[in-house]
């Protein structure tokens, strides 16, 4: 795949500027969760996922779904930044009738193909959506990021063991395996289990990447996308609250407001160097 690296990282700064932005203006909102997704949401947006943000109910366009709707400015500072809708917008994250609200509702925010925040079950979802592909014959990949911490819910294996039964090749799950989850790391609330052995154990065709590397991220979709047989499952290294060195690896920042300082030293660090 030929991509931007240097243009794909400038957009991955953007949107963690973005993240900050929306969360300390709206006084509310979840920056860590977001930044870890940050450059996997930018790589996709940039040069993966075929959409038209002139026509967002095309209906022959991949779709993205974000398991983990906590994290997502990240997506909204996307989806603005393509032009699905203006970036003065952003501001008025989780507002009152706002169209962009805390988790993602699909039938109010341009660009987000499904409600989520349930945690569990956009991978089920997505499912679906990839059995319309194939029965439409419409062609369209089905994208889906799933939080580390979210895998406990069940529903998550009913739908990837349906997905390995129906051979569906354009279902490719991103994990965010930051480590952590709301209340604590993962591995203390649900337990040591390593997530590759699950996927693979279910039939699915895995890889283990830094998710983080752009170029890494774009390669592992291209070999996901020449996997027509089966689904794919991408496990991305992550850093909760990736680029912001005061919220990185602090599981604090899962749901927390930066103070005005705070919020200048973060939008200083941002600007200053790539992430
Ligand atoms: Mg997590």
């Amino acid at each position: 795949m030929d991509i931007d690296t240097g243009r794909i990282a400038d957009f991955a700064r953007r949107i963690r500027k973005d993240i900050v932005e929306m969360v300390y203006l709206a006084k509310d909102g979840h920056p860590g969760p977001a930044l870890s997704i940050t450059d996997i949401v930018a790589t996709l947006y940039d040069s993966v996922l075929r959409i038209d943000p002139g026509n967002p109910r095309w209906d022959g366009r991949d779709r993205l779904i974000l398991s983990k709707g906590h994290s997502c400015t990240a997506v909204y500072s996307a989806l603005a930044r393509k032009g699905y809708f203006s970036p003065s917008i952003l501001p008025e994250l989780r507002a009152l009738g706002s169209i962009l609200q805390g988790h993602p509702v699909m039938d109010k925010t341009p660009g987000i193909d499904m409600t989520s925040g349930s945690l569990g079950n956009g991978l089920s979802i997505g499912v679906g959506m990839a059995l319309a592909s194939a029965y439409t014959k419409k062609g369209f990949d089905v994208f889906v990021i799933t939080g580390d911490g979210e895998l406990q819910e069940g529903i998550v294996w009913e739908g990837a063991l349906s997905a390995a039964k129906y051979r569906l090749g354009r279902l490719i799950v991103f994990v965010d395996r930051n480590g952590w989850q709301s209340g604590s790391t993962c591995d203390e609330v649900g337990g040591r289990c390593p997530i590759l052995p699950r996927f693979e154990a279910f039939g699915w065709h895995c890889q283990e990447i830094d998710g983080h590397d752009i170029r890494a991220i774009a390669s592992a979709v291209e070999a996901a996308r020449k996997e027509t047989g089966r689904p794919s499952a991408i496990i991305a290294d992550t850093v909760k609250g990736k680029g912001v060195p005061f919220m990185e690896n602090d599981n604090s920042w899962h749901k927390r407001v930066p103070t005005k300082e705070q919020y200048e030293e973060a939008m200083s660090v941002l600007s200053e160097r790539a992430t």
